[in-house]
């Protein structure tokens, strides 16, 4: 792998809680146009992971590089204006506000209170094209005036995608974006992504087997903290320490198909 194509890398990330170890020396390649799956049994670490890369959580140790530049001492808002958004939870989605305003919102939020950002794209209309643009891709466009409450659920986490998308990200960052879904929503939600992560570089934590199968070009495992495989899933499902870690799991299965 290139160094050019590496749009996202760590190294010897490390997180602990008081003296606990939940994230120890991760080192992470993701590649450009990837779809890169973070996976691992429960209290593997993923979600302390993924708060280290969005700057929910501050590493105890270790870097981490977007495009070659060292971010780890940089703020949310300061790693989003470079193209970095995660998706947030659905509980961050507005029920009383309408699908577009959502939207709009979510790109205002992101990107904080960055005047000089604002000083060019403040207009509504702007903001209603580019919010416009994004629900369209997730066939939202006929919802937009609706309140966000009247969606189901998986249409909610859709929602959540277009704000994501709203903000154009070169990196996308999603968190179980399929948890809690029936079957029907997580095939929607699967596509959602395939579809929007075209020209863009998707990072997610993803529990469910069936989607890691289909849409991750790269998975890395983690298990106590560290990644202890990495590939395509061909690969790493055949990983016997893999296979060990998710084995007597209740919470995760293997057979993706
Ligand atoms: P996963 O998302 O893979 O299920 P987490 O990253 O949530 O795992 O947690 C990894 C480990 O770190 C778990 O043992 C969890 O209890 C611990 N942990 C996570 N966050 C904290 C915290 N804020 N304080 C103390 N321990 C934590
Ligand atoms: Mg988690």
């Amino acid at each position: 792998m290139g160094k050019e194509n590496v749009i996202l890398k760590t190294e010897d990330l490390t997180k602990s809680f008081n003296g606990f170890i939940a994230v120890n020396k991760v080192n992470l390649a993701v590649e450009r146009g990837a779809i890169h799956a973070l996976i691992g049994p429960n209290g593997a670490g993923k979600t302390t992971c993924f708060n280290l890369l969005t700057k929910f959580l501050e590493p105890s140790s270790g870097k981490i590089l977007f495009n070659g530049m060292d971010i780890s001492a940089e703020k949310p808002s300061q790693i989003a204006r470079k193209g970095i958004i995660r998706s947030f939870q659905i509980s961050a989605v507005f029920p009383h506000m309408t699908v577009l305003e959502n939207v709009r919102f979510g790109m205002q939020r992101s990107l904080g209170s960055s005047f000089y950002f604002w000083r060019n794209i403040n207009s509504v209309d702007v903001l209603n094209t580019r919010a416009m643009e994004a629900l369209d891709q997730v066939d939202l466009n006929r919802f937009a005036n609706e309140l966000a409450v009247n969606l189901p659920y998986g249409r909610k986490r859709a929602l959540e995608i277009a704000t994501t998308i709203a903000m154009d990200p070169e990196l996308m960052l999603l968190d179980e974006p399929t948890q809690g879904m029936g079957h029907e929503d997580v095939d929607l939600i699967t596509e959602l992504i395939k579809k929007v992560s075209k020209g863009r570089t998707v990072l997610m934590v993803e529990h469910n087997m069936k989607v890691v199968a289909n849409i991750a070009t790269t998975i890395s495992v983690l298990q106590r903290g560290e990644v202890i495989a990495e590939g395509s899933y061909e690969q790493v499902s055949k990983n016997h320490q893999v296979m060990e870690a998710y084995m007597g799991t209740a919470d995760a299965e293997l057979e993706g198909h």
